[in-house]
């Protein structure tokens, strides 16, 4: 959903002729979001008019998805981590400009896997960026990024939900009282919370009540409803983004067992930090 986004921003600098040579993607989903950087390079590259079954009868595309065009380049770690070698292979490649596309383009996925000494090489492309040459670094966790790399790369959040996930039009309205209350810093949120308490009694039931709260922001944040509560409606685009990785940090606490009443507590805490 955010990641449409990332896609169509990334494109709209393309065009823009205002493009960075490196990104650094934070993603719940490694998976999908190379195959979304893949669809980036086609649509950046294709010498025809980009589209989803470009590859049927375009050259370029297919060579791109049977991982055969020479112009790129994807880096998986081997083993452990992603090795020197393997990063020294990259520059010898992409030391001669390309022929058919406008591009060179290396990605590196789980780019947490990085050790000193990779990413010590990567510089060179980081610090003496050539126009020709673009990176993608694709990990779950920035911050286990070494920091050097990700200081140099422009920060892209890639949250992928289930795409079947329908909203509960009872619960979405506790959520807006509950996000409301806290918003207002008020009296009723204790009010809430026991009041809650009572409805929402085991983990299922609140794994869902996070749930409808992470869609819903996410729908607000795509502009996909006129629902909007003052909280979406006040503060800025980067703060919901930060919002929405909260409640995904607030889930993984509930399915891993974690206390209910401290993570109702800390999520409060959190929160009304991102109003100040
Ligand atoms: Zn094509």
């Amino acid at each position: 959903m955010v990641a449409v986004r990332m896609k169509d921003d990334i494109l709209k600098k393309y065009h823009e002729g205002k493009l960075a040579h490196a990104f650094l993607l934070e993603t719940n989903d490694m998976k999908r979001c190379y195959t979304d950087v893949l669809d980036l390079i086609k649509n950046i590259n294709c010498p025809h008019t980009y589209s989803d079954d470009c590859k049927l009868e375009c050259n370029l595309c297919s060579l791109i998805d049977s991982d055969s065009l020479p112009s790129l380049i994807t880096i998986n770690p081997d083993g452990q981590f992603i090795k020197r070698d393997q990063v020294s292979n990259l520059m010898n490649e992409f030391s001669t400009v390309p022929v058919f596309t406008k591009y060179n383009v290396y990605i590196i996925n789980e780019a947490h896997r990085l050790n000193n000494e990779s990413a010590n090489a990567l510089l060179k492309f980081l610090e003496e960026p050539e126009d020709n040459i673009l990176g993608f670094y694709i990990t779950n966790n920035k911050e286990n990024v070494i920091s050097t790399i990700r200081s140099r790369c422009q920060l892209y959040y890639n949250n992928y939900g289930d795409d079947s996930f329908i909203i509960d039009d009872d619960i979405l309205i506790d959520v807006k009282l509950y996000l409301n209350s806290i918003y207002k810093n008020s009296e009723d949120l204790l009010y809430n919370k026991t009041h809650m308490s009572g409805f929402y009694k085991d983990r299922t039931e609140w794994e869902m009540f996070f749930n409808t709260m992470l869609y819903y922001l996410k729908e607000c944040y795509n502009n996909k409803r006129n629902d909007k509560i003052k909280l979406v409606e006040e503060i800025d685009k980067d703060k919901i983004i930060k919002v929405i990785l909260l409640i995904e940090d607030v889930l993984r606490y509930i399915r891993s067992n974690g206390n209910i009443d401290l993570i109702l507590d800390r999520f409060v805490i959190e929160m009304r930090e991102y109003y100040e």
